[in-house]
């Protein structure tokens, strides 16, 4: 396993409608092993492909973060959301290709969501809470769609100037 570099927003493969997976092959198990590698040393919840430039329906999650809870790692492949409940759920949101900047972002507060898992089995599960947030927040990552546009244009522009800056010191720090 390996750890991956994350985009830092802006980049044009984060707004990318990412292309389905129609073989979940060694190379797309090792993938989906290496993201969750790269999503835990992060340390994040979640984490989609074309953040790691990665332009494949491919999404890994573990919202189990209460202290001395098991690790409950998720691979995704070719998540859809086939319903989603009428009640809404605010959540304060971030990314980790939008580093120490947060946000409230309403969304449907259930979803029941249908996938592929890595040995190939398909999947359909109802989630609530966390788990419902971080999932759509992944799955919109495949359409290249960023929490950040779901914001008053102002604010979006604010966080992306932000970034831009961020974007410069890192690579000033690296050159
Ligand atoms: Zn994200």
């Amino acid at each position: 396993m390996s750890i991956r570099p994350i985009l830092i927003h802006p980049d044009p493969r984060l707004k990318t409608v990412a292309d389905p997976v129609s073989d979940i092959d060694e190379a797309m198990q090792k993938l989906a092993e290496d993201m969750l590698e790269t999503m835990y040393d992060a340390p994040g919840i979640g984490l989609a492909a074309p953040q790691i430039g990665i332009l494949h329906r491919l999404i890994v999650m573990d919202c189990a973060k209460d202290e001395g809870a098991p690790p409950r790692p998720l691979a995704m492949f070719n998540p859809q959301i086939v319903w989603e409940s009428d009640d809404r759920n605010i959540h304060e949101e971030g990314c980790l290709s939008i580093p120490e900047t947060w946000a409230e972002v309403t969304r449907p507060a259930e979803v029941v969501v249908q996938w592929t898992d890595p040995a190939g089995d398909p999947h359909e599960d109802r989630l609530s809470g966390l788990w419902a947030t971080c999932v759509q927040h992944e799955i919109d990552h495949l359409n290249g769609t960023l929490f950040i546009d779901y914001l008053k244009p102002l604010k979006r522009q604010l966080i992306t100037r932000r970034m831009k800056k961020l974007k410069r010191e890192r690579s000033r720090d690296t050159a």
